[in-house]
């Protein structure tokens, strides 16, 4: 099936990249030689490289329908920020991820993984409840209760930013 550009995720992606002065990317490869993701899993499962590639070129289906298949394609990335910090032309490649993960979760195509963690925060306020294990053991090391989240409040902000419908959440139906 051929794939078309994505215009919108490319001028995103360029207006970013271009900013006030002309940061272009030269495909040099310095960034998946200090990518530590890169390096465990190999540069043909996560290359931030072919990333800023796709991006620019606004193929950005490529990656997005690849997710179930390989979902180190876009969501690799721990945000360490060594590719930033090595990039030769200053090019914040964390910030060209942002636009791509934007782009998959918005057309519903994020690991499911991360779409439940996204609905966990909706639903309990964390992206990782507390389980009651690890609350007994920093009782046992007399470790201070962690404060609770305020789940009205974030609720609140998740609906007024429209968290809620870019994650396709439907809230749990009330039993009679
Ligand atoms: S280090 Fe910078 S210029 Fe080199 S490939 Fe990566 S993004 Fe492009
Ligand atoms: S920020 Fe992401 S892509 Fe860049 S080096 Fe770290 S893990 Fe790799």
């Amino acid at each position: 099936m051929p794939f078309f550009p994505e215009y919108e995720i490319k001028k995103q992606v360029m207006d970013l990249h271009m900013g006030d002065k002309v940061h272009y990317c030269y495909q040099c490869g310095r960034c998946d030689d200090v990518c530590p993701v890169t390096k465990l899993v190999g540069a043909d499962r996560y290359s931030p490289r072919s990333l800023v590639m796709l991006g620019l070129l606004g193929l950005t289906h490529v990656l997005l329908v690849d997710t179930p298949k390989n979902q180190f394609a876009l969501w690799g990335c721990q945000t360490c920020d060594l590719c930033d910090e090595i990039c030769p032309n200053d090019i914040v490649l964390t910030d060209i991820f942002n636009i791509l993960k934007n782009a998959s979760i918005k057309q519903q195509l994020a690991p499911e993984a991360y779409q439940q963690q996204a609905k966990m925060v909706m639903e309990t306020g964390y992206s990782v409840p507390l389980q009651d294990a690890i609350a007994r053991r920093r009782d046992k090391m007399e470790l201070p209760e962690l404060p609770k989240a305020d789940l009205t409040e974030i609720q609140k902000i998740l609906k007024i930013t429209n968290f809620d419908k870019k994650i396709g959440y439907e809230a749990p139906k009330e039993e009679n």
